[in-house]
């Protein structure tokens, strides 16, 4: 088998123009980064208003496990299937941060027969979204400075400060730093600190963003910190969502490509799945639903967090439900959460650890029946399988009335998912139910919200809050931000808040040690445990294996 890059640099691309041309969008609709990227210009976006929606269909999957589960992969490989078949589909994903790509992660793009395309591209600087985000956040951060060393006319406490500087590169030397030392002509010394691009609330907010106005109006909500009385200052306060939203102009409309297939797709927007909802933007989706009759986007991590974090805060922005959801996993992962260790996944048949991890597979079937939405299984397969372990997971899912569908779209494309995608066209059409919000956000407090995620979505006890979170708790009720959705930030490997409680962990308690005001995003991040917003890099970087020809041909990126 290839590498990813081998079979994306093998595969001619159409010029991005003819790929639009299959949704009817025009030259003057686009703006053009090169033959095989574009923009879909705003005010086509605008008017197209008024178009119905296609249907949705949301991936999702099991706690992921060191065996990786392929959500990237399936997405795009149903997109394909779906064409396979005679649909008119379109695939909304996210845009890959640059740290990881440097670091340890594979690639964003899918893989193997299921990626979009110009790869290399997507996963280096692609049209600058990024870059953009960076410029607009760092400029805010340089005018909160020069507020304070300008006679800090809104008596900004500088040790109260929230807002952080960020870099799209994994850098931890500068997660904590001290800033305008060198005297009186040099800025008032703070201590500071740089998150990662894709941790920024700027990019929560483009991807919760319906409009430029939309967007200029979150941007103002922005808290950067707190005075000396200690209340909230905003971005509005420095009156500067101006400039910040015209730096973010372009950034705001999605990203056309297309999949190896020459599906078209959207790759935009990539918060953080933990302190920020993990799916791509809202505008993507939306526009995709207008222009193709289905849509396949994904939500970050497991369906514990990204999958509910897409239904409870971006569904109500999106002002549409998926009509489906996917759930992937592997038989690997499985075998995880049935406690098989990592070193020991190619020792054979293992039938028993595939049926014991199937209870985590399971949870979140349940979970995603909750929302009332068809359920349909794609166990994305790995050659190692065993056709014993393939039935044993189809069986227990046909217990749960939900279909299991083997899955090839990495090994064999478009036709290793036509299954799939027959199977959750049926599951569409034959759906009768309608969708059940697992909260509403404006009736209910914050600590509601957190009860009814922690009971009926992690299968947990109670919730116990520290001290400081229950003082945090008692000022956003006084600030008004207690109607709010709730992000959760949780380790993504357990149903619990203790990532080593694999499978289907019962009668645990969850703590809340903290919270954020993502006021400009619009949610509160409840923190479980320590967030890292400033990743590291690896003893051995992904870096070391790159290369570029003195053609500018890329080698060694996944
Ligand atoms: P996720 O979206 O769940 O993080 P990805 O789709 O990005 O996962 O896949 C992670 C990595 O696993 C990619 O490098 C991809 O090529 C690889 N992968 C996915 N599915 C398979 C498979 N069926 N067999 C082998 N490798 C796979």
């Amino acid at each position: 088998m290839k590498t990813d890059i081998e079979i994306a640099q093998a595969n001619e691309m159409l010029p991005i123009k003819e790929v639009a041309a299959t949704l009817s969008l025009t030259e003057d609709d686009l703006k053009l980064y090169g033959k095989y990227k574009a923009k879909v210009d705003i005010k086509k976006i605008n008017s197209l208003s008024e178009e119905a929606d296609g249907k949705l269909i949301l991936v999702t999957a099991i706690n992921p496990t060191p065996a990786g589960e392929g959500k990237s992969t399936v997405t795009v490989g149903l997109g394909d299937a779906l064409t396979r078949i005679g649909k008119k589909a379109m695939i909304a994903m996210r845009e890959p941060s640059l740290g990881p790509t440097m670091g340890v992660k594979g690639g964003a793009a899918g893989g193997g027969y299921a990626q979009v395309q110009p790869m290399q591209d997507i996963n280096l600087h692609f049209t600058g979204d990024m870059h953009a985000i960076t410029a607009t956040n760092n400029t805010l951060s340089a005018l909160i400075d020069n507020h304070i060393q300008q006679g800090n006319a809104l008596n900004i406490d500088q040790r109260r400060i929230t807002w952080k500087r960020v870099l799209d590169i994994n850098d931890r030397a500068l997660r904590n730093i001290v800033i305008g030392l060198g005297g009186p002509i040099q800025g008032v010394p703070r201590q500071d600190g740089f998150d990662i691009t894709v941790a920024s609330e700027i990019m929560a907010i483009l991807c919760l963003s319906t409009s430029l106005t939309d967007l200029k109006n979150r941007i103002g909500n922005i808290v950067i910190g707190y005075t000396f009385d200690r209340l909230p200052v905003t971005v509005r306060d420095l009156k500067v969502e101006g400039a910040l939203t015209l730096l973010m102009k372009d950034a705001l409309e999605p990203n056309l490509v297309q999949t190896l297939y020459h599906t078209p797709a959207f790759v935009h927007g990539g918060p953080f799945a933990n302190i920020a909802h993990g799916c791509n933007s809202v505008l993507a989706t939306k526009t995709a639903l207008k222009l193709a009759d289905y849509v396949i986007t994904e939500a970050g991590f497991g369906a514990d967090l990204g999958a509910e974090k897409f239904m409870d805060i971006k569904v109500p922005q999106l002002g549409k439900s998926p009509d489906a959801v996917v759930i992937v996993a592997t038989v690997r992962s499985l075998k995880m959460h049935g406690g098989v260790l990592v070193k020991d996944l190619n020792s054979g048949e293992n039938v028993e650890a595939v049926k014991a991890g199937f209870a985590n597979l399971q949870k979140h079937i349940e979970n995603m029946q909750q929302y009332g939405v068809p359920v349909v299984v794609a166990l994305n397969e790995f050659t190692n399988d065993t056709a014993t372990e393939i039935e044993a997971v189809v069986g227990l899912c046909a217990a749960q009335d939900v279909e299991c569908i083997q899955t090839a779209v990495w090994a064999k494309g478009a036709e290793g998912g036509e299954a799939l995608a027959n199977a959750v066209v049926k599951a569409i059409d034959e759906n009768t139910k309608a969708f059940v919000p697992l909260y509403v956000a404006e009736d209910s407090s914050i600590e509601e919200k957190i009860e009814t995620i922690v009971t009926k979505i992690y299968g947990g006890k109670t919730v116990i809050y520290s001290k400081e979170a229950k003082n945090q708790l008692r000022q956003y009720k006084k600030n008004g931000w207690d109607r709010l959705p709730v992000c959760m930030a949780k380790t993504q490997y357990s149903l619990s808040d203790d990532q080593k409680a694999i499978g289907r962990p019962e009668n645990f308690d969850i703590t809340i040690r903290s919270f954020i005001p993502k006021i400009g995003a619009g949610f509160v991040v409840a923190l479980t445990g320590d967030i890292l917003t400033m990743p590291g890099l690896p003893k051995e970087p992904a870096a070391l294996r790159m290369d570029v020809t003195e053609d500018g041909v890329v080698t060694g990126l996944f």
